[in-house]
């Protein structure tokens, strides 16, 4: 393992303004300092004290001595040729995660990872195949975003578009809840890196207690649920945790969350040929979603040789759809994007590229 894996310093991203001031005050600092600190970290997206330089050289030195302002690092970074960017992470103890910088017209889209592995092993994805290694702290769960952003656009560059977070990466956020809390208010700071949380979208494969949770916070991400069955016989064989929490608890959790005035929950189906987008499939999908304010993402599978799926064919996702439509309920194909680099949805296992 490398030498950060042995870095004892404080990691100084994940810390608020007001644990910023703390740590500032027991190095005998003013306060002021902590709030140049904070700029420095969360506006400007600075990783190294050198370059803070509205810091005293002393101070800097000390700091650099104590603390990191984060321990993540680039392992690698895979291109793909519909601009897609795939980031290979390493923790500060030497594991690794993935995150994807999409860009699009009008808006980038950065997908982050919640967990180092996660637990759910869901029978098409591979993340499951990996397991769970551990949940990532908040400084890490926002550490992607800055990195991947200083790394597209440069160091406290101000993205030219806007950016939209969707915490689908590697993980199940709300198996790691108090941390990607924190994220998302860290996000939000209107002193900070000013993504508002109806940018970030938190996707769930159905964890139904946390779900009535997030819809008591006040700083709450839009949700999107990760269904692809309609019935609890399908749901069960494609993801256990299905068992724990029946699709009449999901969706009954699902009514009872709070929308804003045009906002919709988002449904995620992943199109699993010959397994769930027969027509039936199609009517029992608008079924189960009624009197939902919903909308349907339609996701052709994304291969691996572990998984053992394959995508529906584009002419039976666009029959799918028609049948959705037709019945009222708007719904999407997702694009698949960086299939190529391994990037696309559930796709992620911090795996090396076969060749390096
Ligand atoms: N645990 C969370 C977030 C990670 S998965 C969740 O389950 O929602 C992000 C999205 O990728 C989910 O909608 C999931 O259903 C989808 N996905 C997983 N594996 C996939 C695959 N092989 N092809 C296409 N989409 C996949």
């Amino acid at each position: 393992m490398s030498d950060i894996a042995t870095d004892k310093r404080i990691e100084l991203l994940g810390l608020t303004a007001d644990e910023l001031r703390e740590f500032m005050t027991a190095m005998g600092e003013k306060p002021y300092r902590a709030r140049q600190l904070h700029d420095s970290i969360y506006r400007r997206r600075v990783t190294s004290f050198d370059s803070m330089t509205d810091l005293p050289k002393t101070l800097r030195r000390l700091l650099d001595e104590r603390a990191v302002v984060t321990h993540t690092r680039v392992e690698s970074v895979f291109i793909s040729s519909d601009g897609t960017r795939r980031f290979l992470l390493k923790l500060g103890d030497g594991r690794e995660v993935e995150a994807v910088f999409m860009p699009e017209e009008r808006r980038d889209t950065v997908c982050i990872s919640s967990q180092v592995g996660c637990p759910l092993a869901c029978d098409f994805c591979m993340t499951g195949v990996m397991g769970l290694r551990r949940n990532m702290t908040a400084g890490e769960i926002v550490s992607q975003v800055i990195i991947v952003l200083n790394e597209v656009y440069g160091q406290g560059i101000e993205p030219p578009h806007g950016t939209n977070i969707v915490m689908m990466g590697m993980g199940e956020p709300l198996l790691n809840y108090d941390s990607v809390i924190k994220s998302v208010r860290l996000f939000a700071d209107p002193d900070g890196l000013r993504i508002a949380p109806r940018r970030v979208t938190l996707s769930t494969a159905g964890i139904v207690p946390r779900i009535y949770d997030l819809a008591r916070e006040e700083v709450r991400p839009r949700l999107a649920i990760s269904l692809t069955a309609a019935n609890d016989e399908l749901r069960n064989r494609l993801f256990p945790i299905n068992l724990k929490y029946s699709l009449k608890q999901l969706i009954e959790a699902c009514r009872s969350y709070p929308l804003g005035e045009r906002e919709r929950l988002t449904f995620e189906y992943v199109m699993l040929d010959g397994i769930n987008d027969s027509d039936r499939d199609a009517r029992e999908l608008v079924r189960l979603l009624s009197g939902i304010r919903a909308k349907v993402n339609l996701i052709p599978h994304n291969p691996a040789p572990e998984l053992p799926y394959r995508s529906s064919s584009m002419e039976r996702i666009l029959a799918f759809q028609k049948i959705l439509t037709g019945a009222g309920l708007p719904s999407f194909i997702r694009r698949p994007r960086g299939q190529d680099i391994s990037a696309a949805c559930g796709q992620l296992a911090a795996r090396h590229q076969a060749s390096a």
